[in-house]
């Protein structure tokens, strides 16, 4: 059965994402990308509004949002701004890996304190030396007593040294591979973990991105999630899910590439009339519409596979590479219709390109989004 009309539920709740875009996010995006600092009314606001951390389960006290919903939300707070939308995103990309191989009583005692509060959880894979290969990760940790004690440091982490609770994933042998991987989840700063900010990102400024540096960070042996061994695979398996998210903020930015186009090109005259009077303008914007309606498309194919149980691994990376690289090369056309304006800070869209080159980046790059794709179809 194929069915594309939202429920009432879901147009209320995809109205108060646009709603909360445009009333809160919008007018400030650019005095933060600015800043380079995380809007925290924004986060206590969208907590307020149940927009922060909505995956939580509601055994864990949340409101236990699926996929499909998520991503309603984050094509909205996208359009308002990514960098913003990567703080909220970013969160939840912290909390998957709990729902994936915590038990229930982990998903509580980690989960339900965060419903209380505004809080960020982040999610530490990458390190400087190994992003892509992320299996060979060297931070590492080790069993004494009824205690981990890990060392290292991870490169990279949205919301690292902000997050109430971060999942970190390490080693406990070098030489073992993904099978001596392991997932950690670590409360708070403890003793021996620090933060340094990385600053002048090219877009997404108001997401906090940091390396986190781990010397001898002791945590109890209970916050292992899952059975030693599963790191690895806990870690891809979020990406799976949390690969959709980042499909959907980019249809959200294709989306505000088009209407700032539209606005702007009525508005523009050249040569005694509007630019949008002219086909080759007419043209760029209709391809706009067709690239924004396949990616939103594909990605609701991915959010219903993964709320259906089915396996989703290949279409969330079809999704997250396909609506990437279609929003980079919208912002890219917004501002060739807005001309000289476009490349100035003066009109959003200069930003929306400096921001949407992330998307083809994190959580697994294009390139290895092609890798699992290819393989799928080799196996
Ligand atoms: C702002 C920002 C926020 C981030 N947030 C997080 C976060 O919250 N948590 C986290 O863990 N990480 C995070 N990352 C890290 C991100 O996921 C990595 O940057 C990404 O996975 C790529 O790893 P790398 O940078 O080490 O590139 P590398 O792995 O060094 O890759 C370099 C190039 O080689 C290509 N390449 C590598 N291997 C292959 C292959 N097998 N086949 C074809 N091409 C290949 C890559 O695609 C890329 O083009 C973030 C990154 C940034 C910039």
């Amino acid at each position: 059965m194929i069915d594309f009309s939202l429920t009432d539920e879901q147009k209320q709740l995809q109205q108060l994402a646009r709603d909360f875009a445009r009333r809160e996010i919008m007018p400030i995006a650019s005095e933060y990308d600015r800043l380079e600092e995380v809007p925290w009314q924004i986060v206590e606001k969208a907590h307020e509004l149940g927009l922060l951390n909505a995956c939580i389960p509601e055994h864990a006290g949340g409101l236990g949002l699926g996929m499909f919903d998520e991503c309603l939300i984050g094509e909205e707070l996208a359009y308002g701004c990514m960098g913003i939308y990567t703080v909220l995103m970013a969160s939840e990309l912290g909390i998957t890996p709990i729902l994936v191989g915590g038990s229930e009583e982990q998903q509580r005692r980690f989960l339900a304190p965060m419903t209380l509060k505004p809080s960020l959880a982040a999610f530490a894979l990458s390190e400087p030396n190994n992003g892509s290969d992320a299996a060979a990760m060297h931070t590492t940790a080790v069993l004494e007593g009824d205690e981990w004690v890990i060392n290292g440091s991870k490169m990279w982490i949205s919301n690292g040294g902000k997050a109430e609770v971060t999942v970190v994933f390490a080693t406990t042998d070098r030489q073992g591979g993904h099978k001596a991987s392991v997932a950690i989840v670590v409360e708070g700063m403890p003793a021996g973990m620090s933060a340094n900010k990385i600053k002048h990102k090219m877009g997404q400024r108001a997401s906090h991105t940091a390396e986190l540096v781990f010397e001898n960070v002791r945590v109890p042996a209970a916050n292992v999630l899952g059975d030693l061994g599963d790191g690895f695979k806990i870690a891809m398996k979020t990406l799976d899910k949390t690969r959709v998210p980042v499909a959907a903020g980019s249809v959200g930015i294709a989306r505000r590439a088009l209407e700032e186009s539209v606005k702007y090109s009525k508005e523009r005259e050249a040569f005694g009339k509007p630019v949008a009077s002219f086909q080759a303008i007419q043209f760029k914007m209709a391809e706009m519409l067709m690239g924004i309606e396949t990616g939103r498309l594909m990605t609701w194919k991915a959010a219903w596979l993964v709320d259906q149980g089915l396996p989703h691994g290949v279409e969330s990376s079809i999704a997250k590479a396909y609506a990437s690289e279609m929003a980079f090369d919208e912002a890219n056309e917004a501002i060739q219709i807005h001309g000289g304006y476009g490349y100035v800070g003066e009109y959003p869209v200069e930003k929306l390109l400096r921001d949407v080159k992330l998307n083809q980046i994190y959580e697994g790059t294009n390139e290895i989004q092609r890798v699992v794709i290819a393989r799928s179809l080799l196996k």
